[in-house]
């Protein structure tokens, strides 16, 4: 088990965007998805994703909890191919910043595509909660987290 500390508040890595993770996959990758997954398990009842950033690692990969099965995938350079037109109000936490709540708006699917841990591309489509998950964790990617964002305006 490689537990990592997550990084709170006003951690700078929260802040600063990712690199992209060049195929084919080398162990130091491989570690990084272990240490992800194992981080998510142990906060498992409170957060259903876990990006490289928030243990202080800026690439592109995250962790997240599938919600059909129950298991814990990983995503590698995940994008955003395509998403619904209709948008959807919830309220989103983040293992980043405990304590706080924010009502967000996001896509009601999207079409996301990447790879996955055997640098296999992959291309999936998921809706509702697991849809807002994968945006949550791409917006971590890219430097930014909603669920705190807008106050620092
Ligand atoms: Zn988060």
């Amino acid at each position: 088990m490689a537990v990592k500390k997550i990084h709170l508040f006003n951690s700078p890595v929260l802040t600063l965007p990712c690199r992209g993770i060049v195929a084919p996959i080398t162990a130091e990758t491989e570690q990084l998805a272990l240490d992800l997954k194992d981080t998510l398990e142990h906060h498992i009842k409170k957060g259903y994703g876990l990006a490289a950033p928030q243990i202080g690692i800026l690439q592109r990969m995250f962790a997240f909890v599938n919600l059909r099965t129950g298991n814990i995938g990983i995503f590698i350079n995940p994008k955003c191919d395509q998403f619904s037109p209709n948008i959807v109000e919830q309220r989103e936490s983040c293992l980043s910043y405990p304590g706080l709540w924010k009502s967000i708006k996001r896509p009601e699917w999207g079409l996301f595509s990447g790879l996955d841990i055997t640098g296999k591309e992959m291309k999936i489509k998921v809706e509702g909660l697991q849809a807002r998950i994968f945006f949550h964790e791409i917006d971590h990617l890219n430097g930014q987290c909603r669920v705190v964002t807008k106050k620092r305006r």
